[in-house]
């Protein structure tokens, strides 16, 4: 073999060693009666406005963390890099396009709007390039004939969210449809009641300008969770629209009662159904969680006779958790039903959703 050949075959191997160490952060979420719990990221920018990434490079880090699917969302009106890159929205979408397709990311053709403190992000845009021109009533305007879904972006970006003037009356023209409750590492708490009393839907995302992860590695990428029919652009849209969505950030997760409570109860099994154990001593019940999202446990109800050493129940783990049999523990098989508060599942901020466990224990 001659040097320059030998030279290909070794920077070849070296390429296709590169390539194979490409690696993807399985979030395992199992279907919530009967969705698919898709992980999104609806917000987040390019060199084509004022981020610091190509656009492709948003799906490589995409499909490292583990996402289904994301939006380009970069600003209609702030092109801090206009002299070295030429404006066009369209063009993060495209480019972005053919990665997404093949890594099997789902890419929403998505526009910020943004007009002074007041951001919102319009998703399945017909044309993202038609925006800039206009004032911001206008530009939803605009939004809602293109069938956009719009959401209220970072609601308390520089202070605290209030219900202002424009956003009533975008509200009261049925403008937008959700708001961003958690936006980077920030959940807008005073925010949330709106949800409820303005019947919004939910949405959690990085607003992400510099490379991933957030330029620090310890820092989590804030999650939408959508549950939807079917794993597709137009399966996020019917969920979103439906109001099927909810947040996650690190251990936290935000969203209706019937869908979080049902992540944990699809998530969350005993290994066994049955426990046996001697009166005065401890057992072990052991709980695997087939998700990615942990579960912060404690106890609100329980058999008198018995001691259960709540704890957190890890991601895609199984996690043993002590039971103690206290002495005076009637001997038999009984149905015992935990109640459980799980503390890291909101259905606002501070407010908790309560679970049962079911399982058979005999006592000897
Ligand atoms: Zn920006
Ligand atoms: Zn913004």
């Amino acid at each position: 073999m001659n040097l320059l050949k030998r030279t290909f075959v070794i920077l070849t191997f070296l390429l296709i060693g590169v390539a194979a160490a490409q690696v993807r952060i399985p979030l395992d979420i199992p279907d919530v009666s009967g969705y698919k719990v898709l992980k999104c990221d609806l917000h987040m920018h390019t060199v084509f406005s004022d981020g610091e990434v190509w656009p492709s490079v948003r799906v490589r880090e995409a499909w490292t963390e583990g996402l289904d699917a994301i939006a380009i969302t970069d600003h209609d009106k702030y092109h801090p890099h206009r002299d070295d890159v030429k404006v066009d929205l369209w063009r993060p979408y495209k480019i972005a396009l053919p990665l997404a397709e093949d890594t099997g990311i789902l890419l929403v053709p998505g526009v910020e709007i943004t007009r002074g403190n007041l951001h919102f992000n319009a998703l399945f845009v017909k044309d993202p390039t038609v925006f800039g021109e206009l004032e911001l009533l206008p530009a939803l305007r605009k939004a809602r004939e293109q069938d956009a879904f719009v959401f209220w972006n970072h609601p308390g970006w520089r202070g605290t969210a209030e219900w202002w003037p424009p956003i009533a009356e975008a509200y009261g023209e049925g403008l937008f449809q959700a708001i961003e409750v958690v936006n980077g590492t920030t959940c807008y708490a005073e925010s949330y009641p709106w949800v409820g009393e303005k019947k919004l839907g939910i949405v959690a995302d990085s607003d992400i300008h510099v490379p991933a992860p957030l330029g620090q590695p310890d820092r989590e990428r804030p999650i939408t969770l959508v549950f939807a029919r079917q794993a597709s652009v137009e399966g996020i849209r019917e969920a979103l629209f439906a109001k099927r969505s909810a947040a996650w950030l690190g251990e936290d997760v935000w969203g209706p009662e019937a869908l979080v409570t049902g992540l944990w109860r699809a998530s969350v099994k005993p290994t066994a159904s049955e426990i046996t154990a001697t009166a005065g001593r401890r057992a072990g019940l052991q709980l695997r969680n087939s998700s990615a999202i942990p579960f912060e446990m404690k106890v609100l109800k329980q058999p008198e006779w018995m001691r259960v050493r709540a704890r957190e129940v890890a991601p895609q783990r199984i996690t043993g958790v002590f039971v103690d049999i206290l002495k005076d523990a009637p001997k038999g098989t009984h149905e015992v039903e935990l109640e459980l508060e799980i503390t890291n599942l909101h259905t606002a901020p501070h407010k908790n959703v309560t679970v049962t466990l079911p399982f058979t224990a005999t006592v000897k």
